[in-house]
């Protein structure tokens, strides 16, 4: 997003040249700078033997399953992204959180990070904001998440890595 106004005090931002980004909008009130940056955002495959956890969420997928996925907030890693957001959309802990690769998600302006991670404990108690989740067999995930383009290339990671 490029910002035109600060959103600290709201006055116009000025450009200010940084040496290996070229012109950045610039406050000299806040003395800050607001790079052109992605939201990052977390996107984890929580694999319990050979199933995995699938959300349904139609207002993002209307005939699709997806994985489970969140912002990462200020001031926490993308690892405890991961943890926090697992735990409070389906109340089940994890751990063996591994990175598998980042996507750019160009409507949204979002970086998605992906993850797997291994279930280790916990029953599936959704929150109000997840439509659906439960357990699938992961060599059927394939064909419950076709519209979820990145959930798809997790998955076929996954499968790789479990062959
Ligand atoms: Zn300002």
């Amino acid at each position: 997003m490029k910002y035109k106004f600060c959103p600290l005090c709201g006055r116009k931002l000025e450009e200010r040249y940084s040496w290996d980004e070229g012109g950045v909008p610039y406050c000299s009130k806040d003395d800050m700078m607001f790079f052109d940056t992605p939201k990052p955002c977390i996107m984890v495959a929580v694999v319990k033997g050979d199933e995995i956890l699938l959300l349904k969420q139609s207002y993002i997928y209307k005939n699709s399953k997806v994985l489970l996925t969140g912002y990462v907030d200020n001031n926490e890693t993308a690892e405890e992204a991961v943890e926090r957001e697992v735990r409070e959309e389906s109340g089940i802990e994890v751990n063996n959180i591994t990175y598998l690769g980042s996507d750019y998600v160009k409507d949204k302006e979002i970086l998605m990070i992906t993850f797997m991670a291994d279930y280790v404990s916990g029953e599936i108690k959704k929150s109000d904001e997840v439509e659906g989740m439960g357990w699938s067999k992961l060599s059927n995930a394939l064909n419950e998440m076709k519209e979820d383009e990145i959930g798809l290339r997790v998955v076929k990671k996954i499968i790789e890595i479990k062959k």
